[in-house]
């Protein structure tokens, strides 16, 4: 199984590197059996905490790539860069760039291609508002958005989708396992392809093995708990108690 910390805007370079150092402190006592961790920091603690992860079990991912290799792009960091930098996974269409950046379809596929071409496995975040769930739109939304992020990828390609509920996240509301686990199913069958799909929004050590009962679920993306390296020990722990 794979979980996956997005720690958006928040750790400062000392922070993460603490936070890391602790996380391998720790592991060194209690292994995961089966589980891959990564960590997706801020831009400026990526490099840092890719050198503190090597030869470790740890991955560290990037939250956003830029299109493009190199040039005048004042400001960008492309997936070229990324993974320069240490990074092995990036983070893509979350709908926090959807919602404040104005990301579409297309370029979340563009960048899915992107991250592919500089051999980072994507993960791209798809999930429905709460307007488009009460108007009964979930499967179309998400069945689309996820046509659009793979369309230049082939079925072989290392690539993971995170079922990212809009309404959930940050809310501390979540759907029910057997909805994610539905809409997991709607997910495959977009991708035409058996590839990882997550659960992200509002997971918590509470609620996380509901997903992890869910059969069509291989791990889950993280926002608010895994800022803390106690809470986010518990997730795994807990995730691999219901799926070994
Ligand atoms: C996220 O932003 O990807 C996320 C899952 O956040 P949270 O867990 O805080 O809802």
């Amino acid at each position: 199984m794979l979980m996956v910390a997005n720690w958006k805007m928040f750790k400062t370079v000392q922070e993460s590197q603490a936070f890391v150092r602790e996380l391998i402190r720790r592991r060194e006592e209690s292994t995961l059996s089966n589980t891959t961790e990564v960590i997706c920091p801020t831009l400026p603690a990526l490099f840092e905490l890719s050198q503190l992860c090597a030869g470790t079990t740890l991955h560290v991912g990037a939250q956003n790539l830029d299109l493009g290799d190199e040039g005048a792009n004042t400001g960008a960091v492309s997936a070229y860069l990324l993974r320069e930098a240490g990074a092995e996974y990036v983070i893509v269409g979350h709908s926090e760039r959807r919602r404040l950046y104005g990301e579409d379809d297309t370029q979340v596929g563009e960048k899915a291609a992107q991250a592919v071409a500089a051999h980072l496995v994507p993960i791209v975040c798809v999930g429905e508002t709460q307007s488009q769930r009460e108007e009964g739109k979930t499967d179309e939304v998400i069945s689309r958005q996820v046509q659009a992020a793979l369309k230049a990828l082939t079925a072989s390609t290392p690539a993971i989708v995170a079922y990212e509920p809009v309404w959930a996240i940050g809310s501390g509301l979540v759907p029910d396992g057997a909805e994610a686990n539905r809409v997991a199913g709607v997910i495959r069958d977009a991708a035409s392809s058996g590839l990882p799909v997550l659960y992200g929004g509002s997971v918590n050590r509470k609620n996380i093995q509901e997903f992890a009962k869910a059969p069509l679920l291989d791990g889950a993306l993280v926002g608010g708990a895994a800022l803390d390296v106690a809470h986010w020990m518990d997730l795994t722990r807990l995730w691999e108690e219901v799926r070994g």
